[in-house]
């Protein structure tokens, strides 16, 4: 398994929107900058087959129309699955009407699933065994993923249990680290590193930084803890 972080930065960092790739086919969250992203890195878009999206708020999917008039114009033969909270596909069919009217109607009713998730659902995308974990984000329903029990994606979560679940069942994690001491919205790296101390060998890539958590974080120099920049690629065995 190869995943590529597309993208490293809160709503608020001059970075991308924290959002990541699978192999090539496997996008989790698609908010602003992400589809420039994919293209700068040369994905080929048409290759995606599979989106996971953690919540609704914008950073985390304001790039689904743009990905949307892509590959419309690419042209696929496949279907994308589309795995999300409840409520998604709405959301999602107002974006598009709101910035093209009905000219991708077609084209999403063809080729767009909308797949649920909840806590604990499980499901296969090719090779891998994907399990979706409830988390806290104060205000809104939001998940984060289990893949193949080894690479953890936390979303945008507090200090709750869902995180500890993800980090207990999960070798390299890719943790929310906006702030400096975290809140009810968003870890801090005082909660990664509370995390870390009781998870032996274990990584974290940090990601959904503010720009001034990021400069912080780097200071610290910890152990087992990754700070990357936007484009960052890595391989995990399977
Ligand atoms: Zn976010």
């Amino acid at each position: 398994m190869e995943a590529t972080i597309l993208g490293t930065g809160s709503v608020y960092s001059k970075q991308n929107c924290a959002s990541l790739i699978i192999d090539n086919n496997i996008l989790v969250d698609i908010g602003p900058c992400v589809v420039k992203q994919l293209l700068k890195q040369n994905y080929d878009l048409r290759n995606i087959d599979t989106i996971l999206i953690a919540h609704l708020h914008s950073d985390h999917i304001l790039d689904f129309p743009t990905f949307i008039v892509n590959i419309e114009v690419l042209g696929i033969n496949h279907k994308i699955n589309i795995y999300a909270p409840k409520g998604t596909k709405d959301k999602f069919w107002n974006l598009l009407n709101l910035m093209y009217g009905d000219c991708f109607n077609d084209f999403v009713n063809s080729y767009l699933n909308f797949i649920d998730i909840c806590d604990n659902k499980t499901f296969n995308v090719n090779n891998h065994v994907i399990i979706v974990k409830e988390v806290v984000h104060i205000g809104i329903e939001s998940y984060g993923f289990i893949i193949d029990s080894k690479l953890g994606i936390t979303g945008d979560a507090s200090l709750c249990d869902g995180v500890k679940e993800i980090f207990r069942e999960s070798e390299i994690l890719i943790c929310d680290c906006s702030l400096i001491k975290g809140d009810m919205y968003h870890m801090g790296i005082d909660n990664i590193i509370e995390l870390l101390k009781n998870t032996k060998g274990k990584k974290a890539i940090l990601t959904h930084f503010r720009d001034s958590t990021k400069e912080y974080v780097k200071n610290m120099n910890l152990d087992n803890v990754f700070i990357v920049e936007d484009g960052y690629k890595f391989d995990m065995e399977i």
